[in-house]
């Protein structure tokens, strides 16, 4: 999955708005204007961290291998230019011109209205190190450590307003995929952006069914499309899954709308990059982590349906269930003090909480009622009790016994060891679906 030969890199990010252009199509236009060059391994979607308090909507920044491709290569994409594939084999691009003209197209293309929007441009023949992607996927990384390494690596950028998209492009760019999976993007023809798509859900739940390998399709829980996104972008659908092949064949089975251009990306969704193990002390806000412990308290259900419930490892904090994730608060309803669980989820500061996004139930405790007074140690006859607490005594004999002696039965539990979710329409786009992490194809490339 490295990039095979070399090749220069072009990223960029934060050229999106809550209510129009997308990065996403952005690279199809880009793709469009740069028909002199092939790609020289898959187009990359990578995510970076979702707790960024400034991100505009997924958080989004794309990576183009660029350069001039040898041999036949590996279908990849349709946009007006044709068929796109990527090459194995090629020479890299000259990345001081390529920045020039793909700077062009950022800024005829990106909604520069938008307060939050900031483009960042980057060309380089050599890559920031990895652990740069490792940070930005969960931490908060600051514009100038970046240009300080790109400078170091005579990297080429362009910064837009603020220039904070400096930092996911760069992020892109230093991505080696431990974990990975792809996604088949549609576009719209460009005279409907805007009004409502037209999918067939019938065809969105069938293509679920028979292609295993994808995930996050269909919500039955809320009897929604998940494929298709809610804003008025020029995306017409996306379908994830661990497949490239599969996903050519999904995408051809989703009846409506034609969708004008395709690309199939290489990506970080669904790989769960930016969860880390920590002690519940350790925690700070902003973190996505994976926190071990027992529950210390009974769950609480709030105005709204969500569940709290206390956490502890030694230390505390308050676990959020939203109503949201419908099984996984019903779940976290049903637990009692003493259950081990594992809860992965973001870190809120106020109040201090972990948010949860998806909920191991490692073990249950064993909890216990009382079914009946002790049977007499001496005559067998049952035994009275002497008031809460005070233990029992024989009404025949006088013979006495601890309130421990009773008989105790265990409590019927309505939550079971296992995992739990939100629904595919709750889920961000770095969780690691269940349906993915059934399958023996994580991790390894
Ligand atoms: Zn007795």
């Amino acid at each position: 999955m490295g990039i095979p030969v070399p090749a220069t890199m072009l990223a960029f990010d934060d050229t999106d708005s809550p209510d129009g252009m997308c990065t996403t199509y952005l690279t199809a236009l880009m793709l469009e204007e740069l028909q002199d060059l092939d790609l020289l391994g898959w187009p990359r979607l990578v995510r970076l961290n979702p707790n960024v308090p400034w991100k505009t909507r997924g958080n989004a920044a794309v990576c183009l291998p660029l350069g001039r491709g040898e041999g036949k290569g590996t279908l990849c994409g349709r946009l007006d230019r044709g068929e796109v594939r990527w090459h194995k084999r090629g020479r890299p691009a000259d990345p001081s011109e390529l920045l020039d003209r793909a700077s062009a197209v950022v800024s005829r293309h990106a909604r520069f209205d938008c307060h939050t929007t900031n483009p960042g441009v980057v060309a380089a023949n050599e890559r920031p190190s990895p652990s740069l992607y490792w940070r930005a996927v969960r931490e908060v990384v600051r514009l100038e450590d970046v240009e300080a390494e790109l400078s170091a690596k005579g990297a080429h950028f362009r910064k837009f307003k603020n220039g904070r998209g400096v930092i996911g492009a760069s992020a892109a760019m230093a991505w080696r995929p431990r974990d990975r999976t792809w996604e088949v993007i549609a576009y719209r023809v460009p005279g409907r952006v805007g009004t409502e798509r037209d999918i067939a859900p019938e065809s969105v739940i069938e293509m679920d069914r028979k292609m295993r390998s994808t995930f996050n399709n269909y919500d039955p829980e809320n009897g929604h499309v998940a494929i298709a996104p809610g804003s008025p972008c020029p995306v017409l659908f996306g379908i994830r899954g661990d497949s490239p092949k599969d996903l050519l064949a999904a995408k051809d089975m989703i009846r409506g709308e034609r969708p004008d251009k395709w690309l199939l990306y290489l990506t970080n969704q669904g790989t769960e990059d930016h969860i880390v193990r920590r002690r519940i002390s350790g925690l700070r806000p902003g973190d996505s982590a994976k926190v071990a412990g027992k529950v210390s308290s009974a769950p609480a259900t709030v105005p709204g349906g969500h569940v709290i419930l206390r956490l502890s490892d030694g230390s505390e904090i308050d676990a959020a269930f939203y109503e949201q994730s419908r099984g996984m608060r019903d779940a976290a309803r049903a637990l009692l003090p003493g259950d081990e669980v594992v809860a992965y989820g973001s870190v809120r500061s106020s109040p201090r909480s972990l948010n949860v996004e998806k909920l191991q139930v490692v073990r249950l405790s064993s909890h216990t009622r009382k079914a009946a007074n002790p049977p007499c140690p001496e005559c067998g006859k049952r035994m009275g009790s002497m008031g809460s607490g005070k233990g029992y005594r024989c009404k025949l004999c006088g013979a006495k016994a601890p309130p421990s002696a009773a008989e105790f039965e265990p409590v019927a539990r309505s939550v079971s060891v296992g995992w739990y979710e939100p629904p595919v329409s709750s889920r961000r786009h770095l969780h690691k679906p269940l349906r993915r992490m059934s399958r023996g194809n994580i991790n390894k490339i």
